[in-house]
């Protein structure tokens, strides 16, 4: 069978090599060169790896292969948002979504097929899971991106089209933990894209144990998706919060802060119409995170076939900020980009086969715990 080499960050590559019988003294070296050509240049043909050895460059053509997943649909929104939708085989598709801005450009990245977590406002929950991606799925939604962008080639980090990378596609990162870690060690890795902690952001619906993984493992900017200020609400939108509730949560981001590299949690807080908008909830969420140091970002609902909710009205949305920044708590509304490509947040549907069982969706649910 054929080795994806996307599926490796440096010590998995060393370590291949070394089975392909590269001399341990050199294998680091080697990884090294392959890792500069995969992922600083874009390069998927061993022919062209011209600084490689040229016997290992015919060894790696026989065994190996840098394989990112195929583009099914390729839509550029009137805001410039661009949005593919890539086949990730057994008739499942995944979305990856880059987001032009003036100072940066900012690629969303899916962590799986589908969602277990089954939250009520989302279109990915309500699809159902299916499967985690690998990490190759996963790091190939930004070697692809950055081919389509033509944004290989400069190592000037200024220039970089894709300046941050979001985990806040489809799935719940957190869920599909290691093969999501690898893929951030080569987000991070100044051999592979070398991006700093700081652009690099994982959201999370709030697994606790999770939280406290990733801060020993790959701790990256973190964002919180939180949508409620008491229990009783978020157990509702979100039944993740049954298992782990909003106090041991917030603990999980205090404890996260000390390794963080930003000194700041983001929340991010759908805004559904009559739902969690009002300014008492706004009160609320200001008592519940007390003194915690964090930002909020508002997302304005975005509506989907089969969903009842609707969103805030814009004025709702603007009096709901103002009672947080009143409490001087930063908070931004997240503007809805590629909504004509559906490309906003939540839409990310895809096709996925709903294969779900609830039986299946709860061992899911327990495996992550
Ligand atoms: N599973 C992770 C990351 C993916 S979702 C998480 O839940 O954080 C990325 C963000 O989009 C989350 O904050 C999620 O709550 C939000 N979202 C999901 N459905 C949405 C919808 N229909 N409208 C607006 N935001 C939505
Ligand atoms: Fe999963 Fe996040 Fe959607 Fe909830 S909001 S169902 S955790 S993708």
């Amino acid at each position: 069978m054929t080795v994806n080499l996307l599926d490796f960050d440096a010590d998995g590559l060393a370590r291949f090599l070394a089975e392909l019988g590269e001399k341990p003294e050199r294998t680091r070296m080697r990884a090294l060169q392959v890792m500069h050509w995969v992922h600083q240049r874009g390069v998927a043909d061993f022919a062209g790896m011209t600084d490689v050895a040229k016997s290992l460059r015919g060894c790696l053509a026989e065994v190996a292969c840098v394989l990112a997943p195929q583009v099914v649909r390729d839509t550029t929104s009137d805001d410039g948002t661009r949005k593919w939708l890539l086949d990730v085989g057994g008739a499942n598709a995944i979305e990856t979504v880059f987001i032009p801005e003036t100072s940066r450009g900012t690629l969303c990245v899916s962590s799986q097929a589908g969602c277990a977590l089954d939250c009520s406002f989302c279109s990915t929950g309500r699809q159902g899971f299916n499967r985690n991606l690998s990490v190759a799925e996963i790091i190939g939604q930004l070697w692809f991106a950055k081919r389509a962008l033509g944004d290989f080639g400069s190592g000037d980090s200024d220039e970089r089209t894709i300046s941050n990378v979001v985990m806040m596609g489809m799935g719940e990162p957190l869920a599909n933990f290691d093969n999501v870690v690898v893929a951030l060690r080569l987000m991070l890795d100044d051999n592979a894209y070398g991006l700093s902690r700081r652009r690099v952001t994982v959201s999370t619906s709030g697994i606790v144990p999770a939280i406290d993984r990733l801060r020993d493992a790959c701790p990256v900017a973190l964002a919180v998706s939180l949508h409620a200020p008491n229990d009783a609400l978020r157990d509702q939108l979100m039944p993740i919060n049954r298992k782990y509730p909003l106090a041991g949560l917030m603990d999980a981001c205090r404890r996260y802060l000390e390794r963080a590299p930003r000194d700041f949690i983001t929340f991010e807080y759908v805004m559904i119409d009559g739902i969690n908008d009002s300014d008492a909830h706004a009160r609320e969420l200001l008592g519940m995170v007390g003194d915690l140091p964090c930002k909020f970002n508002l997302i304005p609902f975005n509506p989907f076939p089969g969903s009842s909710y609707r969103r805030s009205s814009n004025t709702r949305i603007r009096a709901f900020q103002q009672r947080l920044l009143d409490a001087e708590v930063v908070t931004t509304v997240r503007k809805t980009r590629g909504d004509d490509v559906d490309a906003a947040c939540g839409q990310l549907a895809g096709q996925v086969q709903d294969k779900t069982r609830r039986t299946r969706r709860a061992v899911q649910i327990a495996q992550v715990h």
